[in-house]
Parts: structure tokens; C-alpha cells; sequence
């Protein structure tokens, strides 16, 4: 079926993916207590990837309970060179042996407080993929950018130059306006789908045909509210979830957002 008869059906075109970003939250216990609580409730869903980013320490003891399971495990941060005297580092090869199928890279968090430029995520996206890793690659603008008219300038860069020399193997775009992690403050529906609209033609320009298989998830103040209606973008193919993923019910209201 091309790309035109399923946009008309209203199939969708990607598979959907739901990541939860827990950042620097849980223990081990906590950690554990939620997977056990999450993976019944999910068990029956085939038709979306399910992904849990949890803090680097309980990464490997979830990974045991999730063998078998569908639920996939992320990492929220990686280095970008494979071993050596990197003190506090940890590799792509690292994670795949902790269990991780996924990275998360480039959260504005990390570009915010640890400084981490285009140049850094490109070089960690590169390393990543190459170990195999599936990478969730984060972009948005600042409030400041979207009100001086900056937003697509902002994501045209972080494009351009967080995938220079990237083969779209294994990619995933999340589409995060930093204004919306965090703070309550959802994107709307409409601007959720300009901005995925838009990343979708840069990523076009880099990717060519290739960039219609890419999923764009998007992030910021995602909630059992108002995942819906995002999910009915046409773009929009599935969410980062920070502060709501946090609770099992609540993450799994998400991971069961209403099907076409
Ligand atoms: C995030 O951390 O990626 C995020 C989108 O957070 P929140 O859902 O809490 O806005």
C-alpha cells in the first residue's frame, strides 16, 4: 500500500513507540516495584514499542525482569568512546551488555546543565548506533526561540549538525520545546504536528525516502490527559514521557492511548 492510500485510510504509518524518561528518579526497589506492577498491564499490547529509561544503577536489574517481555530497556546517557580513562563514563558497548536496547541523546537537560553541544550528541549518536544501540535523539527550542520566531532555525540546526554523517538505521527523533518539559505546559495538538511536519522535511533533506520511516516522538508535559489527542497527529508517532511515566498507572494509561 504507498504512503498516499494509507495517509487517506488513515493507517498508521510507523509503528508507535512510548518512552518513559524517569531522569534521576527511583532506586533499585522503586525501580523494580514499577516494572512489577507495569508489566502485567501491558503484556497484551503488540502494536507499539514500549521503552523505559531508567537512571544508570537499576539498569540491570530491570533488564532481567524484562527478558522475554516486550517492554524495552533505554538508557538515558552514553559516552561516546568505547572504553579507556573516561572516569564517570559509561559506553555504548556498556549498555548493550547492562541489557539496553535503546539511548536517549541530546535531552535539553543534558545540552542545559552538562553543556553538551551538537558536536557532543553527534559524536554520541554516531557511537551509539554503531554498537547497535536504537538512539532517541532529542530536539526543541527555548521559549525565548519560539517567541522570536526562531523555532524551525533552531531544529534546522540541531539537525543538521547532531546527524551529520548518520546512517537513519535505528533512529528516533523526540521533538521536545524545552518550554514544555517539565512545566505543565503541553504543546498544543497544531503545534505539535507543525513542528513533527517540519522535522520530517529536514529529515528528508538528510535521509531522503528513508526519513517516512523515521518515528518523531514528542516530549514535554505528555499526560493521560492529553495523549489522545496527540497520538491523532499525523506525525506524531509516539511520546517521551518524563514526570507522568513515573507512576505505572499512569504511564500505562499512556502506553494505552486511544488507537485510530
Ligand atoms: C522529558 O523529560 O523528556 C519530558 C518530556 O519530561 P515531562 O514529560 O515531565 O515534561
Amino acid at each position: 500500500m504507498t504512503f498516499f492510500v494509507r495517509m487517506f485510510l488513515n493507517i498508521r504509518m510507523r509503528r508507535p513507540c512510548l518512552a518513559a524518561n524517569w531522569k534521576m528518579n527511583k532506586t533499585i526497589p522503586e525501580a523494580l516495584e514499577f516494572v512489577h506492577s507495569f508489566l502485567p498491564s501491558v503484556s497484551g499490547i503488540h502494536d507499539a514499542d514500549i521503552v523505559l529509561a531508567p537512571p544508570f544503577t537499576p539498569l540491570f536489574a530491570i533488564a532481567e525482569k524484562l527478558a522475554g517481555t516486550e517492554v524495552k530497556l533505554a538508557a538515558q546517557n552514553v559516552f561516546y568512546e568505547e572504553k579507556g580513562a573516561f572516569t564517570g563514563e559509561v559506553s555504548p558497548v556498556m549498555l548493550r551488555d547492562a541489557g539496553c536496547e535503546y539511548v536517549i541523546v541530546g535531552h535539553s537537560e543534558r545540552r542545559q546543565y552538562f553543556h553538551e553541544s551538537d558536536e557532543i550528541i553527534n559524536r554520541k549518536i554516531k557511537a551509539s548506533l554503531k554498537s547497535g544501540l536504537r538512539v532517541i535523539f532529542c530536539i526543541g527550542e527555548s521559549l525565548s526561540e519560539r517567541e522570536t520566531g526562531k523555532t524551525f532555525e533552531v531544529l534546522a540546526g540541531q539537525i543538521r549538525n547532531g546527524l551529520r554523517d548518520v546512517d537513519g538505521e535505528g533512529l528516533i527523533v523526540a521533538y521536545e520545546p524545552v518550554w514544555a518539559i517539565g512545566t505543565g505546559k503541553t504543546a498544543t495538538p497544531e503545534q505539535a504536528q507543525e513542528a513533527h511536519s517540519y522535522i520530517r522535511s529536514r529529515l528528508r533533506e538528510v535521509f531522503a525516502g528513508r526519513a517516512d520511516t523515521i518515528r518523531i516522538l514528542y516530549g514535554g508535559s505528555v499526560t493521560p490527559e492529553n495523549i489522545d489527542r496527540l497520538m491523532a497527529c499525523p506525525d506524531v508517532d509516539g511520546g517521551l514521557v518524563g514526570g507522568a511515566s513515573l507512576k505505572s498507572e499512569s504511564f500505562e494509561r499512556i502506553v494505552k492511548f486511544k488507537r485510530g
